[in-house]
């Protein structure tokens, strides 16, 4: 099964929808989860910031989703998430599909809490093999596409202070409150991960800029909806070619990772 971070605006597609209620040890997860079939692939949907909207990005309760897909099956995550650029060479409606992430967020960010010991690798937190997959299709539909990028996480839920942009910009490519933890905690339970991050605006750090206006919370939202609906033509015309067999090593992580 896929599990995918999307609204309505997915789902609504489906016509053998159903929609389940789940508890986890984490409490519930940001929406009812809502599962369906496209082509032969099972996939699941969970409203990342909730049906209205209604959690901001410190307050998702990132170990239930991932705890929530586990638990229906799903081995494979698309993570679509509004991203700010950081390079002046990145422009508004770019999608980048990264490889990287520089983390600034303060969360709860493991499920290994006890005994064994585990240490999780995130030198490469991303599904080499989904990115791939998602960066060829938008090339196939001619979307402005950059294949890998570091995405700098920051807690929120304010923006970042110019300086603050400054210093991000030595550190990434752009800029998101979402990304961490949900990367690591697929990670740790050996899910593959891989995001579409659709450029909403400039950051407020990039050099020349200092005469554009901040961003705001309202401009990040057209610049979704802008967009909206080439993101989800690229993640649901993935879905029927995302291989049965998994490739990658996103299904060792806990390989090794543990002190006997
Ligand atoms: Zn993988």
């Amino acid at each position: 099964m896929i599990g995918i971070f999307g609204g309505s605006g997915f789902y609504s597609l489906l016509d053998n929808a159903e929609t389940t209620i789940r508890e986890t040890p984490f409490g519930a997860p940001s929406s009812p989860i809502t599962l369906g079939t496209i082509g032969r692939q099972e996939v699941a949907f969970i409203a990342r910031h909730g049906v209205h909207h209604e959690y901001p990005p410190h307050k998702i309760p990132y170990k239930a989703n991932l705890y929530a897909f586990r638990e229906l099956g799903v081995s494979r995550v698309i993570a679509p998430a509004a991203v700010g650029s950081l390079k002046r060479e990145i422009a508004p409606g770019t999608f980048v599909i990264p490889d990287q992430f520089v983390n600034f967020a303060s969360r709860d960010d493991t499920f290994f809490n006890e005994v064994p010991v585990t240490h999780v690798s995130s030198a490469d937190p991303y599904c080499p093999e989904l990115r791939k997959l998602l960066a060829g299709m938008a090339n196939l539909l001619n979307l402005p596409v950059r294949d890998g990028g570091t995405v700098v996480v920051i807690n929120g839920p304010r923006f970042a202070s110019r300086a603050e942009s400054t210093f991000y910009q030595s550190l990434g490519d752009v800029i998101n409150m979402t990304q961490y933890p949900e990367v690591m905690l697929a990670r740790e339970m050996e899910m593959c991960y891989a995001s579409v991050c659709l450029v909403t605006d400039y950051d407020v750090g990039i050099k020349d800029n200092d005469s554009i206006m901040p961003v705001s919370a309202q401009e990040v939202a057209e610049g979704f909806k802008q967009n909206s609906e080439k993101l989800k033509r690229l993640i649901l015309d993935c879905i029927p070619n995302v291989p049965a067999a998994r490739v990658c090593n996103c299904k060792n992580s806990l390989e090794n990772a543990r002190f006997s």
